[in-house]
């Protein structure tokens, strides 16, 4: 698979990025490493990866960019491929996932990578905790859901880049409680459309102030019960 001219990319980046879809074709042979894997790819993967680059060029050098469940690499190698000055953290809970990643990494020659196997339910309790300035996460969880992941493991001041679909404000709307709990606040939301008509958005949430630390709960909780305004006995329960 050939990638699109007009990603406004350098010869040394098409080249690194044809490099990585060629790992993931391999790869996908073997397991199920992500949904799209054919021609497609390059538009449903790349293009929607590389709009957040936008975003991260605000970035200054050496901040971290982690990027949850980050599966075949998308964003988080993407954006490593094209954004050498800032330290990526990549990471997903399953291993064969994460041993893809270290693997990819290793053979694209990316010394500012360092992939991580967990739930972001326990790194959010670890020494990763508050340590980001931007959490990226593209077809992980529900907003709501998301928020839990990935606001305690942001700096306050730091953001979290969630890569949406169509219903994205539907998702912003529900999650109106979770991120007031969580100490997020919706800054920005940025729509394009891809060129086979999907439409998407980048929606920009800022960590306002430290995360409660009763957050994130046990791996699990965020996703069987997710934060909402009508939990009985919630601090923002709104009956
Ligand atoms: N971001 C990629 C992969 C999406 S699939 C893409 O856009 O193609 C979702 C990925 O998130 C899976 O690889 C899954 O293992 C990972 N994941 C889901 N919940 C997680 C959690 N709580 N902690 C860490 N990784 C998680």
């Amino acid at each position: 698979m050939e990638l699109p001219l007009d990603l406004g990319l350098t010869d040394k980046e098409t080249e690194l990025l044809q490099a990585h879809w060629a790992l993931v074709r391999e790869a996908h042979k073997r397991f199920n490493l992500t949904a799209v894997a054919d021609g497609e790819a390059a538009e449903k993967h790349y293009r929607d990866c590389l709009a957040a680059r936008e975003v991260l060029r605000g970035l200054p050098a050496g901040s971290r960019v982690l990027d949850l469940g980050s599966g075949a690499g998308f964003p988080g190698l993407v954006l490593a491929c094209t954004c050498p000055d800032l330290a990526f953290t990549l990471v997903d809970a399953t291993a064969k996932k994460c041993d893809f990643l270290t693997g990819a990494a290793a053979s694209l020659g990316l010394a500012n990578v360092e992939v991580v196997c967990g739930r972001a339910e326990e790194l959010g309790r670890g020494p990763l905790r508050e340590s980001c300035a931007l959490v990226t996460a593209r077809a992980v969880a529900s907003l709501r859901e998301l928020a839990e992941l990935a606001l305690p493991l942001l700096k306050v001041g730091g953001a979290l880049l969630a890569m949406k679909g169509a219903n994205w404000a539907e998702e912003a709307a529900e999650a109106e409680h979770a991120l007031a709990e969580l100490r997020g606040r919706i800054e920005d939301s940025r729509e394009y459309t891809l060129s086979a008509g999907d439409r998407r958005c980048l929606l920009l949430i800022a960590k306002t102030g430290p995360t409660p630390d009763k957050y994130p709960r046990r791996p699990g909780m965020p996703h069987k019960r997710p934060l909402s305004g009508r939990q009985v006995g919630a601090a923002y329960c709104v009956f």
